[in-house]
């Protein structure tokens, strides 16, 4: 029994280190509150954060390329005290993110 527990959490371990951050916005997953977002059936998308993903559906479907995706983070980050130029140096991976790879 105890192999086993300890299997499964070696496994969890790998995929919360493979899904580190949401792959629409780039926020590092262990940030968000609630760890992801939610499918339409109300199970857990750990491809796209809270803030990103609810029920199946982007919660901001007017943002459709990754310098608005961009733009966004960066507001929201100096709403919450960070300096532009702190903002634009961690959203700067935001265009290789899942989300926003071919169309
Ligand atoms: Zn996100």
């Amino acid at each position: 029994m105890e192999k086993i527990k300890r299997h499964i959490i070696k496994q969890n371990k790998t995929r919360i280190k493979m899904n580190k951050t949401c792959q629409s916005c780039g926020m590092p997953m262990k940030r968000d509150p609630k760890s992801g977002g939610t499918n339409a059936d109300g199970s857990k998308n750990e491809m796209y954060c809270s803030y990103c993903y609810q029920s199946g559906k982007f919660t901001q479907p007017e943002i459709t390329t990754p310098e608005q995706m961009q733009d966004f983070c960066v507001e929201k980050m100096k709403e919450m005290g960070f300096p532009r130029i702190i903002g634009r140096f961690f959203t700067r991976n935001v265009p290789k993110l899942e989300r926003w790879k071919e169309k």
